[in-house]
C-alpha cells in the first residue's frame, strides 16, 4: 500500500510533529501533491506501492524520498514527481 512517512531530522514523527503550523502546512501540501501524483503507482515487476519519505527540518523545504521495491520503479516514481 502506498505510504507517506514523515521525518524530522532524520527521526520518524508523525504529521504533527513537524515543527510549527506553517511548516507542517507546507508539509501536507506536499504530501497531497506526491499523492495526488504517485498513489496509484504500482511497480509493474513486483505490484508494489512506493514509500515516500518527508524529511522536514526546522528553517528548511521539505524534502522528498522515494523508496520502493527496486531502482526501476523508484526511478519511475521519482521521476513521475519531478
Ligand atoms: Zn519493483
Amino acid at each position: 500500500m502506498f505510504e507517506v512517512e514523515y521525518r524530522l531530522n532524520g527521526r520518524k514523527v508523525t504529521a504533527n510533529q513537524l515543527g510549527d503550523a506553517l511548516q507542517q502546512q507546507a508539509v501536507a501540501a506536499a504530501a497531497d501533491e506526491v499523492k495526488r501524483k504517485v498513489s496509484t503507482m504500482l511497480c509493474r515487476e513486483h505490484s508494489r506501492a512506493a514509500k515516500i519519505v518527508v524529511n522536514s527540518s526546522p528553517r528548511s523545504e521539505a524534502r522528498l524520498t522515494v523508496e520502493g521495491c527496486c531502482d526501476e520503479f523508484i526511478g519511475q516514481v521519482t521521476r513521475a514527481l519531478s
